[in-house]
């Protein structure tokens, strides 16, 4: 007999927090800097990552803190309804608001720490650090507009 994943038993608002940080798969899309255009409203994501974000392990450096580090952030066990569609669509979170199963390569599933690297969806194949680009700068590393979310 198996026991059961306690993603697939448990809402997101039952999980207790070590269930909840597990869900995340490291792959720091969330961390990339979005740009509002002012007029049109539209938000575009750059491939500038949070100056927190360590772009190695797509975990965030200082996690405890961020929220007071960086205003900006987003905390997901709060803000998740309002985030959804900034959130890509594999990412656990978002899946299971969804209602979908985790995709297949997932740390939980695979039990392999580097499957999120391995399936290709990590920003530390193409981001670059905040640290390393100028405020003025930001505009020129748009990837994509997410007007509809991702
Ligand atoms: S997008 Fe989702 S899975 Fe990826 S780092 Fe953010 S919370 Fe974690």
């Amino acid at each position: 007999m198996t026991q059961a994943n306690f993603w697939e038993t448990k809402s997101l608002q039952e999980m207790n927090d070590k269930e909840w940080e597990s869900l995340c798969d490291g792959c720091g899309r969330c961390c990339l800097v979005k740009l509002q255009d002012e007029d049109s409203n539209k938000v575009c994501l750059t491939n500038v990552a949070c100056k927190l974000l360590d772009l190695e392990t797509g975990r965030c450096s200082d996690y405890a803190n961020r929220l007071e580090a960086v205003p900006m952030c987003m905390n997901l066990r709060t803000d998740l309804p309002v985030m959804i569609n900034y959130l890509p669509e594999f990412c656990a979170y978002r899946l299971l608001y969804e209602g979908k199963p985790l995709e297949g390569w997932h740390p939980l599933l695979s039990s392999i720490a580097d499957s999120t690297q391995d399936a290709g969806v990590s920003v530390s194949e193409f981001a670059v650090s905040e640290s390393a680009v100028h405020p003025e700068q930001i505009q020129d590393h748009i990837i994509e507009t997410l007007t509809d979310g991702y």
